[in-house]
């Protein structure tokens, strides 16, 4: 009896014995696939820390390239001297109707007339088809009191029957200045503008340039 027990104990601690040696090598087992795989997480993390750094630096390199833009487009030296240089052109361009109360085309440009003339009453204002610099102010026995203006550019405009002058010779006058009042002085027989355009030396149609209606009341 005493030997049967015995031989149930070692079977028992033989079991147990076996039982735990196959447990512990499956424990290491699972303990080394973790090592490995927590490894593999460390690794994985690296990178993506490395990604985000990355990231990081191409968001500000986006940001900077914009706020670049940004300024290119409102502080762009080259685009606003041609904007200036442009907006400076066209101020020296005669297109502004010389009279701007009402009048009446008394005489339209043809090839006997190459200007047109606007009737007006006597002391209406007349003002600088553009911007430029009165190269003449004076009398003359069939155009009357005479004034004309040099635009800088091949431009020249001319005001002739004037009343009075209200600029001087050398004097620079911006678009739409005044420069005179119409009147009936020379060659004419009611007060009337006799406005002309020249380009170079060749005349120049003012409808060609500017709007002038027929009549303006
Ligand atoms: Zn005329």
């Amino acid at each position: 009896m005493k030997k049967k027990i015995y031989y149930i104990f070692l079977i028992l601690l033989l079991t147990t014995t076996i039982y735990c040696m196959v447990h512990n090598a499956l424990l290491e087992k699972r303990l080394l696939a973790y090592h490995d795989k927590s490894e593999a997480l460390a690794d994985s993390l690296v990178l993506l820390r490395l990604e985000n750094t990355s990231l990081k630096e191409d968001v500000e390199t986006l940001k900077e390239n914009q706020s670049l833009h940004i300024t290119a487009q409102s502080d762009n030296p080259t685009l606003l001297s041609a904007l200036s240089t442009m907006t400076n052109l066209a101020r020296f361009i005669p297109d502004f109707v010389p009279l701007q109360s009402s009048y009446a085309v008394s005489k339209e440009f043809n090839s006997n007339h190459q200007s047109i003339d606007l009737s007006a009453s006597k002391g209406t204002k007349i003002f600088s088809a553009g911007a430029g610099i009165v190269i003449a102010c004076y009398e003359d026995k069939n155009l009357g009191n005479v004034i004309l203006i040099d635009h800088l550019n091949s431009y020249k405009t001319l005001y002739a029957h004037l009343d009075q002058f209200r600029v001087s010779v050398n004097t620079f006058v911006e678009k739409g200045q005044e420069v005179g009042s119409v009147g009936n002085t020379g060659n004419s027989t009611n007060p009337h503008l006799h406005f002309q355009i020249y380009f170079g030396n060749d005349p120049v149609e003012p409808n060609s340039i500017m709007k002038i209606a027929k009549y303006k009341n």
